[in-house]
């Protein structure tokens, strides 16, 4: 069966999902064979719960009828129905890849386009290979623009995503030290990263700059068309200021406090309010978006408790993100404890970023620094490490902290907001 016989049913259908608990009437389910699932079942089941069209790899369905139709592989037919979607479609993709911030940067620009658009957004983090194709099954007729997160952890694969979002803006957030196992070293993230570049060079797209970041600057240098900010020549220029750890922007006089903590945060904040200049949205409106925006989701979020302010940046931590933390972190007044989780995915430059990231935070003179897992730990650089969360809970029922400020930040894999109910 090929896409296009297939596409008018797509359009009669409600949702796409590879979720079999999701399965609604009229929705299209992409029965995934894996080894903890058994994809005939599952295919019969969806039929029977009322579903359009099931797509599933398994030959005994072929010719099956029943609205069940087979194809040699699910995830490609997935992939190439997104790219077909995806070309008929004419309202403008934003996509934003990066080492650091892309969620943070999607939800903002979401936040700001909402103002004025009907704007369909990649949902949580769902932005790899089956991620991006389902963000983009998801777009209907009423909706006017679309931002796409896509994320990488090797070579080829933000050209891929790119082959399937078609973007018409793209921006990427910063060249950072994520992912250096997969990418080969920050050389092989600049030139991983940059593949959205190429992608938007070689179809005379868009190009969303940060002219302070000297390597977007100087891949951007002599292209058109773009859309820049960061320098006061540039197309849009703010100024950051902070009001209680939380980050604000100006712009010509008018002002905005957003709910983030983090000198990193202005400049994501600079991108979404940028495109929202650019798409004609005026600042009042997007100082409404802004000051509304409240992360929940373990990012960046400064959370009172008891008296106390807790910085949970628990979601995930790499070398520059841990830097830009504690840079930020150190800035609070009164006394400051991190708890520091383990950098995971750093491959061979592995124990060098822990040791750095730990002298840095010596340097840094905070009150307490307590380490979790087996890379800080290695070091045998912290008197307070713990292997993993368990350990450090026990050792917290018996010494609670005292600080007035705590930072916690790791890696997803090490899991820190366990700690949160023990401080
Ligand atoms: P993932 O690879 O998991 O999808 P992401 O790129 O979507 O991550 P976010 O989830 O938005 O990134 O943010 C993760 C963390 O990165 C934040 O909590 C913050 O510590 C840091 N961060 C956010 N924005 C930036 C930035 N522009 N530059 C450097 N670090 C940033
Ligand atoms: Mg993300």
């Amino acid at each position: 069966m090929n896409i296009e016989q297939f596409y008018p049913l797509f359009l009669q259908a409600g949702k796409v999902t590879i979720d079999s608990r999701k399965i609604t009437e009229n929705d299209i389910f992409f029965a995934f064979s894996g080894e903890n699932f058994n994809a005939a079942t599952l295919a019969e089941k969806a039929v029977d719960d009322g579903a359009l069209a099931v797509i599933v790899e398994l030959p005994e369905f072929e010719n099956k009828g029943k609205n069940i139709f087979y194809v040699p592989s699910t995830l490609e037919f997935l992939q190439e129905l997104a790219k077909y979607h995806r070309s008929k479609l004419t309202i403008p993709f934003i996509g934003l890849t990066g080492s650091n911030g892309k969620t943070t940067t999607k939800e903002l620009i979401h936040a700001v386009l909402s103002e004025k658009l009907n704007v369909q957004y990649t949902f949580g983090n769902l932005n790899n290979h089956i991620g991006v194709p389902l963000t983009i099954l998801s777009i209907k007729p009423e909706h006017e623009m679309a931002v796409i997160e896509m994320g990488a952890n090797h070579q080829k694969e933000i050209e891929f995503l790119c082959t399937i979002s078609q973007p018409d803006f793209g921006y990427i957030t910063n060249f950072g030290k994520a992912h250096l196992e997969g990418f080969g070293g920050f050389e092989g993230v600049i030139k991983g990263k940059s593949e959205l570049y190429d992608y938007l060079k070689s179809n005379s797209k868009t190009i969303i700059v940060n002219e302070n970041d000297p390597i977007q600057a100087e891949k951007t240098q002599d292209y058109s068309p773009k859309i820049t900010f960061g320098k006061t020549d540039s197309d849009y220029h703010f100024e950051s200021f902070s009001k209680e750890h939380f980050v604000g922007l100006e712009y010509n006089g008018m002002k905005a406090v957003s709910r983030l903590t983090g000198d990193y945060n202005f400049t994501n904040l600079c991108v979404a309010a940028s495109l929202g200049l650019h798409f004609g949205i005026g600042f009042e409106k997007i100082k409404h978006a802004v000051e509304q925006y409240t992360p929940t989701n373990m990012r960046s979020q400064v959370v009172k408790k008891e008296n106390r302010t807790l910085v949970l940046d628990t979601y995930n931590a790499n070398p520059s993100s841990m830097t830009a933390s504690l840079n930020n972190f150190v800035t609070f007044e009164g006394t400051k404890t991190i708890i520091i989780g383990d950098m995971l995915e750093l491959g061979a430059e592995s124990e060098k970023e822990h040791k750095n990231i730990l002298k840095l935070a010596q340097e840094l003179n905070f009150d307490q620094i307590i380490t979790v897992g087996k890379h800080f730990k290695a070091t045998n650089l912290s008197n307070l490490s713990f292997e993993d969360t368990t350990s450090l809970i026990e050792y917290l029922k018996q010494n609670p902290i005292h600080s007035e400020n705590i930072l916690l930040k790791g890696s997803r894999g090490i899991a820190l907001e366990k700690v949160i109910d023990f401080i």
